[in-house]
């Protein structure tokens, strides 16, 4: 692509429709949103093939999910396997190969875009709203984490492993106390392993799904984790590092309630043949899956801006192939720039990101476990404090009243948390409801809670 192949010559759309970008900057071929593994992959493949690249990561530094540094910047003191160190080391180091066409800009949140194809990015560190204009954008902004939305999840002392995993790797340290971890998937047993090497290995890890059942009768699910060796050895390795603290993994078990007592939380667990046991412990740590993180962003091109998604925004295929997924739509995008046609769909997938897609299938299929039915005294939504009672006391049928009346949706984490449980509670006028239905027309911004002086005040970058 030639690099002067501007964004000057753009229209800057009609005034009728010009939100608070309209005469922002011109400058960049593409706008990377999210700076973890499938981020920095894109910037630095776009950037190989002569783009001019934006970076804009919410956090101080560059990592993701999986490689967040400690709070000084340094690397956090969770361990971790050496191939994921090496991948990153690989990208940090071509990261900065290219920085004079990579500029990475961090503690700065991407809004959106607005009617005239104007990226807004709030910039936290220094006040005002920046605008830019960019020829494409990759999001790259990486899973939310499921909670399971059981009666206590709410209280002070229940956290989500992804949650507490931030903490730890910001902190280096893990919380003091009793932990319980309860989850599903393989999450919470890297938290376990994780919380052990810290020092304070959990009580136990329970596990909901029962993934070595009746193995023989689905071998095609067990067959596909061969497709990732690495990951496996990974798996075995956090099981010897709970066994010289005698942490009990168990399986086909769930916790059905959480209550606040004197001496800490009382957890009651169900386990596969309905036998109940309660723990007494001072935080309890729940997981329910990832999903993409995918809200409110386009799902195609719009305003004359080409739109992809890398990464586990775009499917959750985990981090060894998060850097090749950045790469591979960065390529697929510059093609674009340069006047090819063609979409995602017509291009064979490398081995590696078919391996994932494997793998993590098998995964989901080992896993699976059955979700028990919604009380309805339950907190769907933390943010508004609403219940699943409150919906059908009031009978908001639509997802227009569950989201206006009901206000699901409407809180800070515009969705994240609570429009997946609201689905599961509510059944809509026309039968069960979708994430779509809630979530309401889409591409909107902003994707993320911005002050309006921050946005007022909005400037070019
Ligand atoms: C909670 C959690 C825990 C995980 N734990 C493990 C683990 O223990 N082991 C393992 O192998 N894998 C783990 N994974 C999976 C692994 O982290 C991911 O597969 C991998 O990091 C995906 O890379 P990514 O670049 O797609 O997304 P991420 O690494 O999640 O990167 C996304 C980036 O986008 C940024 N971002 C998001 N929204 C915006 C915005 N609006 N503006 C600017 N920046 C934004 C985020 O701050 C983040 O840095 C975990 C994932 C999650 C979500």
């Amino acid at each position: 692509m030639s690099p002067d192949k501007g964004l000057s010559s753009r229209n800057k759309g009609s005034p009728d429709h010009a939100g608070p970008g309209a005469g922002a900057a011109a400058g960049i071929d593409v706008l990377v949103v999210g700076a973890g593994p499938a981020g920095v992959g894109a910037a630095v493949e776009a950037a190989r093939r002569g783009a001019r690249v934006l970076l804009v990561e919410q956090r101080p530094h560059a990592g993701g999910a999986i490689h967040r540094a400690a709070h000084d910047g340094g690397p956090s003191a969770v361990p971790m396997p050496a191939r994921h160190k090496r991948n990153w080391a690989r990208l940090l180091r071509e990261l900065d190969a290219f920085s004079a066409r990579i500029r990475l800009l961090t503690s700065a949140v991407f809004l959106g875009i607005d009617g005239d194809g104007v990226c807004m990015i709030d910039s936290r560190a220094d006040g005002p709203v920046k605008l830019v204009r960019a020829r494409a954008i990759i999001y790259a902004i990486g899973a939310t984490e499921r909670a399971p939305h059981i009666p206590g999840w709410e209280l002070p002392g229940v956290v989500t492993a992804g949650g507490l995993q931030v903490q730890m790797k910001e902190s280096g340290q893990a919380p003091r106390g009793r932990i319980l971890v309860a989850g599903n998937g393989p999450l919470p047993l890297a938290l376990g392993a994780q919380l052990a090497a810290l020092g304070n290995a959990p009580v136990a890890v329970l596990e909901a799904a029962d993934p070595y059942r009746g193995l023989w009768r689905r071998p095609a699910a067990a067959l596909g984790l061969a497709a990732g060796p690495k990951q496996l050895i990974e798996a075995a390795g956090y099981f010897r590092q709970l066994r010289p603290a005698r942490v009990p993994y168990v399986t086909a078990t769930t916790v059905s309630t959480v209550s606040r007592q004197d001496d800490g939380l009382r957890v009651r667990t169900v386990g596969p043949r309905g036998d109940a046991r309660d723990y007494l412990v001072d935080l309890l740590v729940l997981h329910a899956g990832l999903a993409c993180n995918d809200r409110g962003i386009p799902s195609g091109d719009v305003h004359g801006v080409i739109v992809a998604k890398a990464g586990d925004c775009n499917r959750v295929l985990g981090a060894d192939a998060a850097p090749g997924e950045g790469r591979r739509v960065a390529a697929m995008v510059m093609a674009r720039l340069d006047g090819a046609p063609s979409s995602p769909a017509d291009r064979p997938l490398p081995w590696g990101i078919r391996a994932a897609a494997v793998f993590q299938a098998s995964l989901r299929r080992l896993f699976a476990s059955a979700r028990p039915p919604m009380d309805m005294d339950t907190i769907l939504c933390r943010c508004e404090g609403v219940t699943a009672r409150d919906l059908t006391v009031r009978d908001l049928r639509s997802a227009r009243e569950i989201r206006l009346v009901g206000r699901v949706g409407m809180g800070l984490c515009q969705g994240r948390y609570c429009a997946h449980a609201a689905t599961m509670a509510a059944d809509g006028d026309a039968g069960a409801l979708t994430l779509a239905d809630i979530d309401g027309p889409i591409p909107r911004w902003p994707i993320r809670p911005v002050s309006v002086k921050a946005l007022a005040d909005a400037q070019e970058l």
